[in-house]
């Protein structure tokens, strides 16, 4: 395969904008979308809604034609609040979907491109290589090793060797598993032979989410509660000799106020908010449940290349004929035989539409670094490439960590090998030194070894360049020229985020393909590591076995010189551990290891298909950074979920126990059924959600990782909820009696319990936004759609008391100075108690 010359290839994209008119999108239409009337529909969906339905559609008839209006109005804006939360959770997840899809690299105006494969159409030129997927039908025009697992078609998981002479197709869905190759689209969309058997692709099933498990099932045994005590209430009103209807509306409402129905579905709510705020950061969720296991994270094994550092390579000094040369702004030029080993040997397309070669050059970053060390202009390496043929090709890989090329000159042919210092050594017999060729002694061996070295520990990358003019295997009997070494710079960034990631209890482990002292030399500077002693190269690491590694593993912070198949063994090591493992990974090989990881990395900008397909989550910017803004981020959703699950219950406890209470005690009851479901929309409604885009609070990262294992209710929730929702329950019932001992009518003494259910229960939303800090610590303006959904949640109890019309529906009456002083004084009081008792346990 010679050198990609790209500009005769391709259509255009005027051609192709038209041709996507006439032949639609690349896609294959297998699921079908929830239409929006359905989704409003769906709210509808509850039994105990249709039982309030019935039983007001009932007192309508009965006469009280005004209460089952509004009864009704209040379950449909209920139904709007759900329906509008759900609506853009679904938006939200479909435009991920969007995003996650793969692309392709296509020749379009005659330079390289990568596009959404959705947008390819028949005729285009497209490329791929190891780890792509492939996006469409179409057949070959060139390959290189080309392999393709085609088993999603055939059912066999076999890589099938490609050649053009004899099987020359290829098709949308397979992945190419080994070499590269490039070819002409004929068939996209649902005219593939994927398309053919679409239907079969239908029953993809969505992950599931733990923590929505959980709590769906812990929904249930609250609504057996909730439901037994609206019985209670029922029944002991109907003994006292209470109207047996209105008793029955009551405890209807009741339980719709009361039944937490959004519990669950509020887990997806948040995971999808999460989401959006990840893609912001440039971290793209591929399954939703990642977002809650993310939190929980307590390793981070990060690639080092293009990760941890910039990837932006410059060659710094080179060593042959026993010299180590440093190289600062002048190109190389004296060692012809390096030059044509470092320029030829390589996978590089050529864009000949760009100027600076800098931009000219596509593809590995150290193959780039290469050639730039020997050429300023790209016409005159673009002259050099095509006055040879490559004959044959062994691409790079990272478990063999070499490349090698055959090529023909005029003539004269010649294999080219460059790759890791030792693997090529290794194969080495002979020595090209001085201009001579003589077979190489364990001298050599010894001061090429010192100079490797003498490179690595200044951080350098290196690579060794060898030939040989005879035939054979085109890696074996080698003549051994020099060593080129590169630094690869530390992202700015990523110290800081190191730094975090200890202070959050997370260990952060490099792993690359490098040597270990390279690997050292920048995992010092990035504090990954303080000493040698806690770097392993894969050598030794296939030396340990189990046992040994898993009692070694909590002194390793480097991972040096291993292959992509170690990776799974680390992951399995630290998991064995009870570690939650984030794991990176970007070509084919790491897809095991990103699989069997509880968070899978991909590579958004270096990594292929297969594993970001394989991974939970895309760093767009394959930058270190933004796992741990991601994990971040993961320990606010976590906390928002817990939030609203505290303010939630304790709400609805604070809401039944009035009930329970002022039945126990044989008090008249205290709200009416649309009082009821007037507090649950003022209070469920908006400050409920708006709770979901809290942001963290301040210390979110100083704590170790929680326990993947923990309850929902760990950690003091569930006494916190409990007690609250007593106070709530017990303040609201003290109000209504204070009323009746001042003989207020009942009517006031209503309202008066009406505005302390609901002002004690948004004054306590504040205090959700923190699980340590008493209320007058916390920044309560922080979240303004908080404030704004408190304030609206205000007017709506304000307007139902003083227009006169909403007055007279919800049977309220407007209030005296003194009445609001009383009402003050309960909701307020909680907060206090409540502040009080968080300082008397710190003191503890
Ligand atoms: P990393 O984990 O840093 O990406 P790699 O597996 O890519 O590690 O590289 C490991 C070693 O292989 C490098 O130190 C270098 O010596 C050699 N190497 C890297 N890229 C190439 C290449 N394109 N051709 C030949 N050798 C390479
Ligand atoms: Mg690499």
């Amino acid at each position: 395969m010679e050198q990609l010359k790209i500009r005769e290839k391709g259509l255009t994209t005027a051609e192709a904008e038209k041709k996507l008119k006439e032949c639609g999108h690349n896609v294959l239409e297998v699921s079908k979308r929830k239409s929006a009337i359905g989704m409003f529909l769906a709210q509808f969906n509850d039994f105990i809604i249709w039982v309030l339905i019935g039983a007001t559609i009932l007192s309508g008839l009965m006469g009280e034609v005004a209460d089952a209006v509004t009864i009704i109005i209040i379950v449909i804006m209920n139904a709007i609040l759900g329906f509008v939360q759900e609506f853009k959770t679904e938006k939200s997840l479909e435009e991920l979907k969007r995003l996650a899809s793969p692309t392709a690299k296509v020749i379009r105006d005659g330079s390289i491109k990568v596009v959404n494969a959705e947008d390819l159409v028949p005729g285009d030129y497209i490329v791929f290589e190891s780890g792509d997927k492939i996006p469409a039908d179409g057949y070959l025009v060139k390959e290189a090793s080309l392999s393709v697992d085609e088993s999603l078609l055939t059912g066999e998981s076999v890589g099938v060797q490609k050649n053009i002479a004899d099987e020359n197709k290829f098709f949308m869905g397979t992945t190419t598993i080994n070499g590269k190759g490039e070819g002409i689209i004929t068939n996209t969309g649902m005219s593939t032979e994927m398309g053919k058997i679409a239907h079969l692709l239908n029953n993809i099933k969505e992950e599931k989410s733990p923590l929505k498990e959980k709590l769906t099932s812990l929904g249930k045994v609250l609504v057996v509660i909730c439901v037994a005590i609206c019985v209670i209430v029922t029944v002991m009103g109907i003994i006292r000799g209470q109207d047996k209807y209105q008793m029955f509306l009551l405890g209807v409402s009741l339980a719709v106020a009361a039944i937490p129905e959004g519990l669950a579905a509020i887990v997806t709510v948040c995971l999808a908010l999460g989401v959006s705020k990840m893609l912001k950061k440039n971290a793209l969720i591929r399954k939703l449940p990642a977002v809650e296991t993310l939190g929980c994270t307590s390793v981070i094994c990060s690639d080092k290349t293009g990760t941890l550092t910039q990837n932006k390579m410059t060659v710094k000094a080179v060593y042959y004929d026993d010299k180590i040369k440093e190289i600062d702004d002048n190109k190389l030029d004296n060692n012809e035989m390096l030059k044509k080993i470092f320029t030829y040997c390589n996978d590089l397309n050529i864009d000949i539409a760009e100027e600076s070669i800098k931009d000219a050059l596509i593809g590995d970053a150290t193959e780039k670094a290469l050639v730039l060390a020997y050429y300023d202009d790209i016409k005159e390496f673009e002259k050099r490439v095509s006055s040879f043929n490559k004959i044959k090709e062994n691409p790079f890989d990272s478990i063999r960590k070499l490349m090698s090329i055959r090529i023909d000159e005029g003539g004269n042919r010649i294999t080219l090998v460059k790759g890791a210092p030792e693997r090529v050594l290794d194969r080495c017999k002979q020595i090209y030194i001085n201009g001579k060729i003589r077979p190489i002694s364990q001298g050599d061996k010894k001061n090429i070894q010192n100079a490797i070295d003498k490179m690595s520990e200044r951080a350098l990358r290196c690579l060794a360049g060898a030939f040989k003019y005879n035939e054979g295997d085109l890696e074996e009997d080698l003549i051994f020229v020099g060593v080129i070494g590169m630094i690869d710079p530390p992202r700015k960034e990523v110290k800081e985020a190191v730094d975090k990631c200890i202070k959050a209890g997370i260990t952060p482990i490099m792993i690359t393909g490098d040597h270990r002292k390279t690997a050292y030399a920048i995992g010092k500077d990035l504090n990954i590591c303080n000493n040698s002693s806690e770097v392993i190269d894969g050598v030794e690491l296939n030396r340990l076995s189990e046992e040994e590694l898993n009692k070694k593993l909590d002194n390793i912070r480097i991972f040096a010189r291993v292959s992509p198949k170690d990776k799974l063994r680390i992951v399995k090591a630290f998991k064995k551990k009870n570690k939650i493992v984030a794991m990176t990974g970007d070509g084919v090989n790491d897809a095991p290891a990103i699989k069997e990881a509880d968070i899978g990395v991909a590579m958004g900008v270096n990594g292929t298909d297969v594993t970001k397909e394989a991974a939970a989550m895309v760093l767009l910017d394959d930058n270190f950074n933004t796992i741990v803004s991601a994990v971040e981020e993961g320990r606010v959703i976590y906390g928002n979920i817990r939030k609203f699950i505290r303010y939630l219950l304790s709400c609805n406890l604070g809401e039944v126990l009035t009930m329970f209470l002022s039945s126990l005690f044989a008090l008249p009851t205290p709200l009416l059924p649309i009082q009821i479901l007037f507090v649950n929309l003022a209070t469920d409604g908006l400050p409920a959600i708006a709770l979901g885009l809290d942001p963290g609070e301040k210390n979110i990262m100083d704590e170790k990782p929680r326990d993947k294992k923990e309850g929902v209710f760990a950690r003091g929730l569930k006494e916190k909820i409990l007690v609250r929702g007593v106070l709530i329950g017990v303040c609201t019932v003290l109000s209504f009696i204070i009323g009746t001992y001042f003989n207020f009518d009942l009517k006031t003494c209503r309202t008066m319990a009406l505005t302390t259910l609901v002002l004690s229960q948004l004054i306590h939303v504040f205090e959700c936004k923190s699980e340590k800090l008493p209320l007058f610590k916390i920044d309560i303006f922080n979240n303004k759609y908080l404030v704004l959904a408190v304030l609206s949640s205000i007017l709506m109890m304000l307007a139902v008391i003083y227009i006169p019309f909403l007055s007279t529906v919800f049977h309220t009456s407007q209030l005296t100075l003194m009445q609001w002083s009383i009402i003050l004084f309960f909701s307020l009081i909680i907060s206090f108690i409540n502040s009080l008792f968080n300082m008397i346990e710190k003191e503890k």
